[in-house]
């Protein structure tokens, strides 16, 4: 644990990535089905660029990841 209180593993490991808002992405979008940004569900989207506040993973296509990766 460093001094803000932050520990820099287990469930935070990825605390450092975006978090989304649940509200505005599909279904299939928060599921990791479809691209966060453009939808496309096929090939599946393979980067992972964030993640929603219940944990569940946001992914995008590689068109796309480079522009929602910090
Ligand atoms: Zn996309």
């Amino acid at each position: 644990m460093d001094d803000l209180g932050h520990t820099w593993s287990g469930p935070n490991l990825h605390a450092r990535e975006p978090m989304f808002d649940p509200a505005g992405p599909t279904k299939p979008q928060r599921h990791g089905a479809a691209c966060l940004v453009c939808d496309k569900r096929w090939p599946r989207p393979q980067i992972r660029v964030g993640h929603f506040p219940d944990g569940s993973a946001a992914y995008a296509c590689e068109d796309c990841a480079p522009a929602v990766k910090p």
